[in-house]
């Protein structure tokens, strides 16, 4: 019975939660945070020039790339943190108690040892690294989809900054101002 619960909400290829899952821990963090004021940070992470792994070295590669970033992650994260594949090669990551500070130590640490990683495929070693964008929930901002919104404009800017890096929203505002 167990088992069949948690494939409900649980991706199968990588192990991280799904989106299932992901909004369901959103609710309880957001109500959570209502409730006590404890605060939790959002984190997307998207793996850098995806489709060009799968192009390059094909599909099973690419699986290959996308279960071992998420063993990766899970090695670097407490348990109270919530792992969840957004979609694609796009992860997110909840952490309780944690401001946009103190998660991107986490983010950081997870893409030094991400970066460092040499894959092989087709004779050659290659290597893969990731974006990320954190956003923090607060007073004037608890809404699921806003938050979601928040974390995608940092991580946008990660991207548009030449990638392999990791935006805060509030760095984010404050380059935008
Ligand atoms: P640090 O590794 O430099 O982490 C600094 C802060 O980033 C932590 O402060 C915490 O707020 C946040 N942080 C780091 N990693 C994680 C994580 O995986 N999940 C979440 N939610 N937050 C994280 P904190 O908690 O006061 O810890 C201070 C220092 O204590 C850490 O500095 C680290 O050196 C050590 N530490 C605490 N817990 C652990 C642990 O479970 N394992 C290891 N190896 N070190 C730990
Ligand atoms: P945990 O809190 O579930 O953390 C699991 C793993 O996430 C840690 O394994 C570590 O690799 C990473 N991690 C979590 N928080 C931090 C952090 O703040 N900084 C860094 N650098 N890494 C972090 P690890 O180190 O083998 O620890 C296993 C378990 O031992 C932890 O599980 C936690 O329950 C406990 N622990 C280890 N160090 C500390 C500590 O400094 N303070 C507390 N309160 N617990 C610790």
């Amino acid at each position: 019975k167990r088992e069949w619960q948690e494939s409900i909400i649980v991706d199968e290829l990588t192990g991280a939660f799904n989106r299932k899952h992901f909004n369901q821990t959103m609710k309880q963090l957001i109500s959570d945070f209502k409730r006590t004021g404890r605060v939790f940070s959002l984190a997307l992470m998207d793996l850098d020039h995806f489709k060009r792994v799968n192009d390059l070295y094909g599909h099973l590669v690419g699986d290959e790339v996308l279960q071992t970033f998420a063993d990766i992650v899970r090695r670097s994260i407490r348990v109270e943190d919530t792992f969840c594949r957004f979609g694609g090669e796009e992860f997110a990551l909840f952490l309780p108690n944690t401001d946009v500070a103190s998660a991107a130590v986490v983010i950081e640490r997870i893409q030094e040892a991400f970066a460092a990683l040499p894959f092989r495929a087709k004779n050659e070693r290659f290597q893969v690294t990731f974006s990320g964008g954190i956003t923090e929930v607060t007073e004037a901002e608890q809404q699921a989809d806003k938050l979601v919104e928040q974390a995608d404009q940092a991580l946008y800017a990660s991207k548009h900054a030449g990638r392999n890096q990791t935006t805060l929203y509030s760095d984010h505002l404050l380059a935008i101002k």
